[in-house]
């Protein structure tokens, strides 16, 4: 039997609606518009894409949205000063630096000068120290949205063996600590696996849930899962254009022989994509009402 579609375009839609009703209460109750500024330096195109897609939404959403395109030769100064202003900037709630940047700015610099209050990315080491000890004010987008995504497709966590595929700071290790953290969403046993992992399919077959955040199309074949388990493919792989031009993506998991096996299983594109730029703005919302406390 074909496994169940995990839909992120439906349960991101749900979720924007949800934000969208927050907003207009916090508008109406607050006097308060919450406020995310981008920064764009360069003109990397698929980044130009990743900024433009975050202002839609702003705009989508009724939050207010200010963004900065900087030439590739901007110095690291000038982009510091830009990040000290938008600290400083009460209308503006979330702080985000589209990465990469270019090689001549340090990013890591960049991402530390951000306040953490206004780190709606969750890059800052505060942020991921706080994830970690379980007193995430902010979670990180992907990871997050995959949270979610599960969720709401009533797969529950608790004391199942997640198997996560890949340990990046920004999706494999944060999402494996998600799923550590004893509360609701989490509460499992949990395996990270990467380049370093001998026999990467002896861990993947023992997953009840398999995330996988690798950047390498089929990485997971159908051979190397169990029946029943759950796979989450984070992956966005170009592979070249149709002749309309429009890309073709395919995410890290042969999707055609896994989904034979699988109980439910995210498709590329319209699975966990659509979630990361949700959470974004759900961050700004989270960081707006933190804002009226302090
Ligand atoms: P990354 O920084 O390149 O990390 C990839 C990880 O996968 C590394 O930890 C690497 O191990 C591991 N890996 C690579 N090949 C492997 C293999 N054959 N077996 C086991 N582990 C392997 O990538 P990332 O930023 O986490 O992103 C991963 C993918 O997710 C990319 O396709 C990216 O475009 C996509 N992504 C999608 C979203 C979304 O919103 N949908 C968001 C973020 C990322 P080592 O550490 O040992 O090198």
């Amino acid at each position: 039997m074909a496994a169940q579609l995990i839909k992120g375009g439906e349960i991101s839609k749900q979720i924007r609606e949800e934000i969208m009703k927050e907003i207009e209460e916090l508008k109406e109750k607050q006097g308060l518009t919450p406020g995310l500024a981008t920064i764009l330096v360069g003109d990397d195109p698929g980044s130009k894409v990743y900024v433009g897609q975050k202002e839609k939404a702003c705009n989508n959403l009724g939050i207010y949205s200010a963004r900065t395109d900087l030439p590739a030769d901007t110095s690291e100064s000038v982009l510091l000063d830009l990040v000290k202003k938008l600290n400083d900037d009460p209308k503006i709630h979330g702080i985000l630096v589209q990465l990469p940047l270019p090689k001549h700015i340090d990013a890591e610099k960049v991402i530390y000068a951000i306040d953490p209050k206004k780190d709606v990315d969750c890059f800052h080491p505060v942020n991921v120290g706080k994830l970690m000890i379980g007193a995430g004010v902010f979670l990180p987008c992907t990871p997050h949205g995959i949270v979610e995504l599960l969720r709401r497709s009533n797969i529950t966590t608790e004391g199942k063996h997640v198997v996560v595929v890949g340990r990046s700071n920004i999706v494999g290790k944060p999402m494996a600590n998600l799923m550590l953290q004893p509360s609701p969403g989490g509460n499992a046993t949990v395996t990270i696996c990467h380049t370093g992992t001998k026999d990467l399919a002896t861990f993947t077959k023992m997953a009840d849930i398999l995330v996988v955040a690798v950047g390498r199309p089929k990485t997971i074949t159908a051979d190397m899962v169990k029946a029943g388990v759950v796979v989450i493919d984070v992956g966005v792989n170009r592979m070249g254009k149709t002749p309309e031009g429009k890309a073709i993506l395919a995410g890290d998991v042969d999707f055609d022989g896994v989904q034979q096996k699988a109980a439910a299983i995210t498709p590329v594109p319209g699975g966990v994509g659509p979630m990361t730029i949700t959470m974004l703005m759900k961050n700004t919302v989270v960081a707006a009402k933190a804002s009226i406390s302090d």
